[in-house]
């Protein structure tokens, strides 16, 4: 089972991801995880994906591609895959389908949220993160605490580099630009599954197990 999630920054896909993937028992691979992890890690290619990342722009097709295509190909991915965050562009789209056929597989679902940009704006603006498990929080809607720690693992609670309001700007440029397209690409090959991804969490959830068939 190969699922794409996407839709523009912000939309909750992160949020998604974990679940669906634990329903499917597949690898949640988002690119954008690799990287800030490669960059924590002061590698090459996190070094290299920091120029583009800070700008708010999208990291070459060719550097994307290597990088899924290689993680497509390890064990737990065999039997399936949630991409978050990929293909982003229809190049890598293309790409994508090249190399699955080449494994004898291909996408099952393209799973689009739908939000709109000034819901976007204020998510994103918001947005903080906890760098041990991950848990979000948003300074108006779920406040973290005043001792900036997460009440889960202690870990410390952070704004990502990229969720300044010029950046945040740009990435929804970015994703109107070169990512939106594949919403027609995908539904002209019969995957495209659109959710509201504008209402409340359970709601968006519910949404989803629709648009899956499950
Ligand atoms: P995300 O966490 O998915 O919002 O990704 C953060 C940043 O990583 C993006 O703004 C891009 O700079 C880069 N990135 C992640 N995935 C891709 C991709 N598929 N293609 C190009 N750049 C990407």
């Amino acid at each position: 089972m190969i699922i794409i999630l996407l839709g523009p920054p912000g939309a909750g896909k992160g949020t998604q991801a974990g679940a669906i993937a634990g329903r499917f028992g597949i690898p949640h691979i988002s690119t954008g995880d690799i990287f800030r992890a490669n960059l924590k890690n002061g590698t090459p290619l996190g070094l290299e994906a920091k120029k583009y990342m800070d700008a708010g722009s999208l990291v070459p097709d060719e550097l994307v591609v290597r990088l899924v295509g290689d993680r497509l190909g390890e064990t737990d991915a065999l039997k399936g895959a949630l991409l978050d965050g990929f293909p982003r562009t229809v190049g890598q789209a293309d790409a994508l389908s090249a190399c699955l056929a080449g494994q004898g597989r291909g996408v099952d679902h393209c799973l689009c949220l739908e939000v709109d940009d000034g819901v976007l704006i204020k998510r994103l603006a918001g947005r903080r993160l906890c760098r041990g498990c991950g848990a979000g929080f948003h300074v108006d809607f779920s406040p973290p605490p005043a001792d900036g720690r997460c009440p889960n693992c202690r870990g410390e609670i952070y704004q990502r580099d990229d969720d300044s309001e010029a950046t945040i700007e740009n990435r929804l440029k970015v994703y109107h630009d070169q990512t939106s397209p594949l919403i027609a690409w995908y539904a002209e090959r019969g995957l495209l599954r659109v959710v509201d991804g504008d209402a409340p969490m359970a709601t968006v959830e519910a949404g989803v197990v629709r648009a899956l068939g499950l």
